[in-house]
């Protein structure tokens, strides 16, 4: 007998606990319904584990997430936490978990409902069907480059630097991912100014020699920001370094409506990951019910499809969520004029409903 598919629940602070919980019952669901023989856990992290504590990232938490195939977290922070120093901050337990496990490749669907073509900033012939994925790098680029700092207050660096072996795996990802979906990749980057550019360039295209179905083109990251909001439906699959995708991937997000209903995932070379809705923990509507758990929903569904390979899975959950949506129930933050308004948790009820009744 195969060993259980071992989960862990990271809740962490503000709405964090309120979403995660409805993950966490969406996956009992899934589990029973699918006879997947998920073993789920769960553990501290963020503020909250500061408070029980006195580390944002316990080792504890750490040895759970070791023996776990995927990981799902809520959201770090709040202003009760704001003014500790950076290693105590909530955001230290998220930057660890990341790096810990090389969480190197950042996954971002945008994908626009079309139930909520109205709730976009652009107008609806630009976006309806509008459903790209942005790959990022997440653990290399100028985020982490060596050297850096500020020097006597007089002037500060931070370094652009890629390997050969970085480019090459986070292309993988996003050639594979274009594989599946409709075989077209653009790859992101600024190779009229920077080497580092022409660099990224030239690896990306020797891989592309590996995926012959993929067509690859190549744009300029400020052209890129223009078109996304110009013509987004134009992309299938964008891919791209740290800081580029860091800022993309926030422009992408906004076209879709509301950061309540993205979710992403992060891989390592493995099938292990990290799943966690985009949205951060919300502290102006924690404890009230008004959070839209719609992008945990989804981030379910990403670690169905990326960890496990559950495809039927992921469908039946991104299809639960879109007829929920099409029923007009809408939590405050996507809620139009003719929409019921309804509660995180009733949120959370209709979609494991919806679940439940398919076949
Ligand atoms: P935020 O995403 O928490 O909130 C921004 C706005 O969006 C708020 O008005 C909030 O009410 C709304 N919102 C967010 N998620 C929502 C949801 N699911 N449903 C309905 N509305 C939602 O961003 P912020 O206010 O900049 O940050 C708050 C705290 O979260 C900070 O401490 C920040 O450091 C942290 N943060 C954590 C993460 C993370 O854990 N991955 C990400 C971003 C921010």
């Amino acid at each position: 007998m195969s060993p259980p598919k071992r989960i862990l629940i990271l809740p962490g602070d503000g709405i964090g606990p309120e979403v995660s919980s409805i993950a966490r019952e969406l996956l009992s669901l899934v589990d029973q319904k699918y006879s997947l023989d998920l073993e789920i856990s769960e553990g501290l992290i963020g503020g909250i584990a500061y408070e029980e504590t006195g580390d944002p990232l316990p080792q504890e938490t750490l040895d759970k997430a070791k023996i776990s195939e995927a990981i799902f977290l809520g959201a770090v922070g709040g202003p009760k936490w704001d003014q500790l120093s950076p290693d105590k901050r909530p955001e230290k337990g998220l930057l660890g978990i990341r790096s810990e496990f090389d969480f190197f490749a950042n996954l971002r669907p945008a994908i626009l409902s079309k139930e909520l073509v109205s709730a976009s900033t652009l107008k609806e012939e630009k976006v309806s069907g509008l459903d790209l994925l942005i790959v990022r790098e997440l653990t290399g680029g100028i985020y982490f480059g060596e050297p850096r700092g500020i020097i006597e207050g007089s002037e500060a660096l931070n370094t652009m630097r890629y390997s050969k072996t970085e480019i090459e795996r986070i292309g993988r990802v996003a050639f594979e991912a274009a594989q599946k979906r409709d075989g077209k990749l653009c790859s992101v980057d600024k190779a009229n100014v920077l080497e580092v550019g022409v660099f990224w360039r030239d690896v990306i295209s020797e891989l592309s020699k590996e995926y012959p179905e993929v067509e690859l083109t190549h744009m300029l990251v400020d052209n890129a920001a223009m078109q996304l909001v110009r013509e987004p439906k134009q992309f299938d699959v964008v891919v791209t370094g740290n800081l580029f995708g860091d800022i993309l991937s926030d422009i992408a997000a906004m076209l879709t409506g509301s950061i309540g209903m993205l979710p992403s995932a992060s891989l390592n070379g493995s099938s292990k990951g990290l799943y966690e809705p985009v949205h951060g923990s919300a502290p102006d509507i924690a404890g009230k019910d008004m959070a839209n758990p719609l992008g945990s929903i989804l981030s379910v569904a990403m670690m169905m499809r990326y960890t496990f390979h559950e495809e039927e899975v992921a469908i039946a959950i991104e299809s639960s969520v879109e007829s929920v949506l099409a029923s007009g129930k809408r939590t405050q933050d996507i809620a139009m004029e003719t929409n019921s308004v309804i509660g995180t948790k009733e949120m959370g009820r209709e979609v494991l409903a919806k679940m439940e009744s398919l076949k």
